[in-house]
């Protein structure tokens, strides 16, 4: 997610590239709404790539002074185009309109309330999404000032939101009060000495350094903060809440040259695999990583260890999740589309094998029969998270609780199923230590099931806004399509 309010410069093209720059937040949808000031706001948005949705000429016709952008990856409301965001909306109100355009990162846990509110009023949907609700209810607030609307809207919202709304002249970013989802506040430098200042919004802070933006601060969890003419302006809305930043952002979400909480991602990984060692050494030969989400784990352990570490997996970078099915006849092969091992690496060794997370065991279980298959004398896995058994309702599809497999069974249980040597899991305690964080001010639900925000009268699951499915619950087998039936025996892949 992203957004920039910067006359004087090529907003689409930016956003463009600070979308590139989050591909791996997000690869069903992207899409891009700019405005000038004053004109309308227009948006392109399908479902793809950023690289496969835009053309020149749509960043021509994307022209503007301000522009907000979105990948999409769905956590409510099915992979369709009418999810696709930003969501654009207008309402009339007191005899004039409001029109904007929305892009959200997150998950509400009280869409279904929100949006048979919203209904009850005579409000129409066109999307599955609880995205739109938020662009209703911001759109037919009476509110004069959109930054009123957002204030007055945004105790409503529960769950998880970094969100991003333009009018025609500012863009308006806020996060909830929990702060669970990431949003980092960038100034870009002026075109010309002695220009105007402006500024930018993006969920990870690898966007604004690939657009030449300079980190500026994070956006305050309940914070309301406006680009526009008068440069930035901030309020914070909630201040009080219990903060709840995902864990699993630093652990595997984010991109390891993004900065969080004031840490560099792949350093922190890097300890996590220093850890590792430090919590389960074990006489070995050589450790690889599970390209590329284990590999600064992996240089961390090795680090720590002294063990020599080589690669022991070639990766195909162009696999993605909209990657066609394979055949009856490739399927066997599952995840050789994704890795194939280097038997010369591998023969004969004991191995530390990293990975950062296990969620369904499928990749593990075959990434150590690949491994036995090259002739690996024994396979020790290494994980620098914990035992995944709980589902995310706060914007990370985990997949169902059932479907985990570490629900229900001891370490020495996944490392018999996975069919390795041994098996360890990095500890809570241990990832806190990494990140030079503490419980507190964190989320880890996935991993403890102890859920920061009151749960009391939710009801959701992925489909909950969709014919048929009203009130599906969120853990029930089979609600998460990106994750279940045949695409089981490809990985779960992300760029
Ligand atoms: P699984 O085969 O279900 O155990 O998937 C585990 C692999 O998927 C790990 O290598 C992770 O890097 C990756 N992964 C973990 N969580 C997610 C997620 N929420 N979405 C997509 N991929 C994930």
């Amino acid at each position: 997610m992203f957004g920039i309010y910067a006359p004087g410069h090529e907003v689409s093209r930016l956003s463009y590239f600070a979308l590139y720059a989050l591909q791996h937040r997000g690869q069903e949808s992207a899409g891009i709404a700019a405005a000038d000031r004053g004109g309308h706001i227009i948006t392109r948005r399908e479902l793809g790539l950023v690289s496969q949705v835009f053309t020149e000429n749509d960043l021509h016709t994307l022209a503007g002074e301000l522009a907000i952008g979105h990948v999409r990856y769905s956590t409510t409301g099915s992979n369709a185009w009418e999810n696709s965001q930003p969501v654009q909306r207008s309402a009339g109100r007191n005899g004039t309109s409001r029109e904007l355009a929305l892009a959200h990162n997150g998950n509400l846990i009280n869409a279904v309330e929100l949006h048979d509110e919203l209904s009850e009023r005579g409000v129409t949907f066109s999307s599955t999404s609880d995205s739109e609700i938020v662009a209703a209810l911001i759109a037919t607030h009476p509110a004069e000032r959109i930054e009123d609307a957002i204030a007055d809207v945004l105790p409503r919202l529960r769950g998880a939101f970094s969100i991003v709304v333009m009018t025609k002249d500012r863009v308006v970013a806020f996060r909830d009060p929990h702060g669970l989802r990431p949003l980092a506040l960038g100034v870009l430098k002026p075109t010309e000495p002695g220009g105007e200042v402006r500024h930018c919004v993006a969920s990870e802070s690898c966007a604004l350094d690939i657009i030449g933006a300079t980190h500026l601060r994070d956006v305050q969890p309940g914070e309301v903060v406006t680009l526009s003419e008068e440069g930035v302006q901030s309020r914070v809305v909630t201040p009080d809440a219990r903060k709840a930043f995902c864990v699993f952002e630093y652990i595997y979400f984010a991109r390891p040259d993004s900065r969080m909480h004031g840490q560099v991602l792949q350093v922190a990984r890097g300890r996590m695999g220093e850890i590792l060692w430090r919590e389960a050494p074990v006489e070995a030969d050589l450790v690889i990583a599970v390209p590329d989400s284990g590999n600064a784990a992996a240089r961390g352990l090795a680090r720590a260890s002294g063990i020599p570490q080589d690669d022991g997996f070639v990766k195909n970078r162009y696999v993605a999740r909209t990657f066609i099915q394979p055949g009856q006849e490739l399927r066997k092969h599952g995840l050789r589309l994704k890795f194939n091992p280097l038997p010369e690496v591998i023969a004969g060794k004991r191995l530390v094998v990293v990975d950062d997370s296990i969620v369904r065991g499928n990749t593990t279980r075959q990434i150590v029969q690949m491994l036995r298959d090259a002739g690996a004398s024994e396979v020790h896995m290494r994980i620098s998270a914990p035992p995944i058994k709980h589902p995310c309702h706060y914007g990370i599809d985990m997949s169902t609780r059932e479907e985990m497999i570490a629900h229900g069974r001891t370490t020495d249980e996944v490392a018999e199923e996975l069919g390795c040597d041994s098996l360890h899991y990095l500890s809570l305690e241990g990832v806190y230590e990494a990140v030079g964080a503490t419980r507190a001010t964190h989320c880890d639900a996935c991993f403890t099931g102890q859920y920061p925000l009151d749960r009391t009268g939710e009801a959701g699951g992925k489909y909950a806004l969709e014919g048929g499915a009203v009130g599906r619950e969120a853990d029930e087998p089979g609600s998460s399509s990106a994750q279940s039936g045949e695409s089981q025996a490809l990985p779960l892949v992300r760029a």
